[in-house]
């Protein structure tokens, strides 16, 4: 396969002004699939030039159109749900399953933000002054800057796509240049459903200049980034600089609780899928299991087992269950966490190395006997990897899960309906998995406390991020 992914603007596909462009490579193979577009700096003005008249353009459409030109878009996604998988598993890695799943979950953010797009209202406060009243307005904000990750390609920016379009702004996304492939897909998808034009860019580039640009362009009003908490610090002190908010969705270090009430085997066998989905590469994935004493062996024991027999391989193969990771760096990443592990005393009962030398591939490992102060327990894994750590005293444990900046995602296994609501209640994180697997589906709101990010996505509240109100006092 040799692809050209090329820059979306104004529904026109094409290269960049100045011919730059780089590979992307296939993460089982590390071979190159094709290569991306770089938008030259008058590339980058021309499309924020044509998202101002888009956002005048696609503003105009009522409201009940936009919900039913979302929900076209959804439909013809889930259609073409096959293509769409491979052109995600292909660029990222992940197993074909995963990837339709994220299709699916796309397509349904589509559909709730057109869905929420029809129930935009505005209301009527009557003044205290007689005979006259105040009208409170719901404007889209602007023009919308989106930046979004290799992680989840199409979900991450179906939420931003659904909330802005939603709510009647123009958007211009930015997708990581290692998976150009599937926002590409889904906003084909939405051009032919409908969407204005004008209203829709996607541009790739060196993501710094292309950030800077976006933040500082005057018809810009909105800064919306998923991805690491380092980065996200860096866009919003620049949206700050020229006062323009933001919508941040960090990373996490996700803290999961066992308690020594439950059956441990049946414990190990929940959260063991949900640690090695995406190969460990998802903010609300668990990432310091917190075990009880009674509970801790014979919960080790069966992660073990199922670590060394989980089913490696590419992300098209369809038994696999655990594709590469995404790219070098990440194998460098996780590489270095476990060698810092080792060398403080840790003992890696599982994986603990890379898979061959072709792709970026990493075993599922599990790891016990990590001092406080081992790397892997405060810099968050993206990876699979499964620190787990006993404990006795539920107060002290406490203070170690709550003891990051991160405030994303945490979990809770325990029958003790009372230990539930406690440790819920004590856990400084926006959600909070209890006995399951977390997976962030449209219906409901999800945003990280702490450095976790500023905001939420989704809900009956996805359009507020792309909203401003106006008050207009009648008399
Ligand atoms: P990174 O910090 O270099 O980049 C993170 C993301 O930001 C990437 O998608 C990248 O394209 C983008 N980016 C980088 N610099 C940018 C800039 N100046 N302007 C705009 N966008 C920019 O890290 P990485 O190696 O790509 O990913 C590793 C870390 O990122 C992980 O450890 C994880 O913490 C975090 N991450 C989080 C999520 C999430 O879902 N919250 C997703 C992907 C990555």
């Amino acid at each position: 396969m040799n692809r050209d992914f090329q820059l979306l603007i104004n529904g026109n596909s094409r290269a960049g002004s100045t011919g730059q462009s780089e590979p992307v490579v296939n993460p089982a193979t590390g071979e190159s699939i094709g290569r991306v577009a770089y938008a030259s700096p008058e590339d980058l003005s021309e499309t924020v030039e044509t998202a101002a008249r888009g956002l005048r353009e696609w503003q105009a459409v009522p409201p009940w159109e936009r919900g039913r030109i979302l929900k076209r878009a959804a439909d013809l996604l889930r259609a073409d749900i096959e293509a769409a998988a491979l052109t995600m598993s292909l660029e990222q890695g992940k197993p074909l399953a995963e990837a339709r799943d994220e299709v699916e979950r796309s397509a349904d953010f589509l559909e709730w933000g057109g869905e929420q797009a029809r129930r935009i209202s505005n209301r009527i406060v009557p003044s205290r002054v007689a005979g006259s009243r105040i009208e409170i307005q719901t404007h889209p904000i602007g023009v919308v800057a989106a930046f979004t990750p290799w992680n989840f390609p199409m979900a991450l920016a179906a939420k931003k796509f659904a909330g802005a379009l939603g709510a009647g702004c123009s958007i211009i996304c930015k997708p990581s240049q290692e998976t150009p492939g599937s926002v590409l897909v889904m906003a084909k998808a939405l051009l032919e459903a409908g969407v204005t034009p004008s209203a829709l860019a996607v541009i790739f580039g060196h993501a710094a200049a292309v950030s800077k640009h976006l933040i500082a362009a005057r018809e810009v009003a909105k800064i919306t980034f998923t991805g690491s908490i380092a980065i996200g610090k860096r866009l919003a002190a620049a949206a700050g600089a020229v006062m323009k908010p933001v919508t941040m969705e960090l990373g996490g270090h996700a803290p999961v609780i066992v308690c020594g009430d439950v059956d441990p085997e049946q414990a190990a066998d929940m959260l063991v899928r949900a640690k090695f989905t995406n190969a460990g590469q998802i903010c609300l994935c668990p990432s310091r299991f917190f075990v009880e004493e009674g509970v801790r062996e014979r919960f080790t024991a069966r992660f073990i087992e199922h670590a060394k027999a989980w089913r490696v391989g590419s992300g098209t193969d369809p038994a696999t269950q655990m594709g590469p990771l995404a790219n070098a760096r990440r194998l460098e990443a996780v590489a270095r966490l476990v060698d810092d592990a080792r060398a403080r005393g840790a003992a890696v009962l599982a994986g603990g190395q890379r898979i061959g030398n072709r792709g970026f591939f990493y075993a599922p490992t599990v790891i016990v006997d990590l001092p406080d102060d081992a790397a892997m327990l405060h810099e968050e894994p993206f990876g699979p990897l499964a620190p787990i750590i006993p404990f006795s005293n539920e107060k002290s444990m406490l203070e170690k899960a709550n003891g990051l900046e991160f405030g994303l995602a945490s979990y809770i296994v325990t029958n003790d309906v009372h230990r539930q609501q406690r440790l819920a209640d004590a856990l400084e994180y926006g959600v909070v998995g209890v006995n399951g697997p977390l997976t962030h589906r449209p219906e409901a709101p999800l945003g990280g406390w702490k450095e976790s990010g500023i905001d939420t996505e989704g809900g009956i509240e996805i359009l507020d991020p792309y909203h401003r109100t106006k008050h207009v006092s009648l008399h």
